[in-house]
């Protein structure tokens, strides 16, 4: 292997990511704490190793694809993590969606021992990443670093935009990640408010795409999710959680109240604290129609 890349974290979008990138000629290395989640890998040709520091031992990039700040910080700067074993100049691609500030904390780590850091977090969803239709949000002003990676994010997805300097790729994330969690939480309050007034939602569909009212909750995810019976967790109740928890902390950090973000949180934990965690979000439809009793 002429370059050695190592993609870590192979969950609902980790594997199928790494899976595209095995598909389309590129070699990996991958771990994953649960193996379970490393052997579909082996058939496309992934090797794969027994640790952090195996998989990153010698690596020229790491992709890292976690749930959450703490695992991607242990991952990276833990002992015997990424940090410890990549050579100066290499590349950490972190494509977790987590805090700003554990953003800024990893990324200067990272430069202080001459590594290049990228956030990349990603858009739309497991069945994007299935189909190599990402989105990504990259962070980093580093152009022989980013166009070391482009062709690993050609591999996965359709979309790259260049968000600005390292941190803004996770910033854009977090806010479009706010905007589309609150919609989505008042688009299940409003197909509840539907229901219990005996509309029919198939029409009400039509007329919600043929005004300034549609939106991709109701008209993409809702319909080809819990509104097709299909219940298999994608995006979970506990991630979209953690995402509207980032974005509020960031708007306090910057003083500012998001008032029906906030309320809109404030379901989520309620969906989160039931037995709504693990579940996709559009179940989020599910639980108002619950709270309903619809
Ligand atoms: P997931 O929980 O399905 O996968 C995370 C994987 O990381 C698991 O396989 C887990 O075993 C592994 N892991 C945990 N700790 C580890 C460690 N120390 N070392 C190696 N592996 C470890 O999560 P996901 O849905 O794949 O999401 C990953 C990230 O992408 C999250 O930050 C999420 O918010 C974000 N995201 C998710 C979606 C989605 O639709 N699911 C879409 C865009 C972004």
């Amino acid at each position: 292997m002429s370059r050695k890349i190592a993609f870590i974290g192979l969950g609902a979008m980790g594997q199928p990511m790494a899976a595209n990138i095995l598909r389309k000629g590129t070699e990996l290395v991958v771990f994953d704490t649960n193996p379970a989640r490393m052997e579909p890998l082996r058939d496309l040709g992934a090797t794969l190793a027994a640790s952090v520091a195996e998989a990153a031992e010698g690596a020229q990039i790491v992709i890292t694809m976690l749930p959450a700040t703490p695992h991607v910080e242990q991952v990276i700067l833990g002992e015997g993590g990424v940090a410890d074993v990549i050579a100066p100049g290499g590349i950490v691609m972190d494509m977790s969606t987590i805090a700003p500030t554990g953003t800024d904390r990893i990324a200067a780590a990272c430069a202080a021992r001459g590594l290049v850091f990228i956030d990349a977090p990603v858009g739309r969803l497991v069945i994007h990443a299935q189909r190599g239709e990402s989105l990504f949000m990259v962070g980093g002003e580093n152009d022989q670093a980013f166009e070391a990676v482009r062709p690993l994010l050609d591999k996965m997805g359709t979309t790259i935009h260049r968000c600005g300097p390292t941190g803004s790729g996770i910033r854009t994330k977090l806010v479009n990640n706010f905007m589309i969690l609150s919609i989505a939480q008042i688009t299940a309050e409003g197909l509840t408010l539907a229901a219990k007034l005996g509309l029919d939602i198939a029409m009400l569909k039509e007329v919600n795409a043929g005004t300034s009212g549609t939106n991709g909750q109701f008209q993409f995810n809702f319909a080809t999710k819990v509104l097709a019976g299909d219940t298999t967790p994608g995006f979970t109740i506990d991630l979209a959680h953690k995402d509207l928890t980032l974005a509020l902390e960031a708007a306090n950090a910057v003083r500012i109240g998001l008032p029906a973000g906030a309320a809109a949180h404030a379901v989520l934990g309620q969906a989160r604290a039931g037995d709504y965690a693990g579940k996709d979000f559009t179940a989020l439809l599910d639980y108002a129609a619950d709270l309903a009793g619809v």
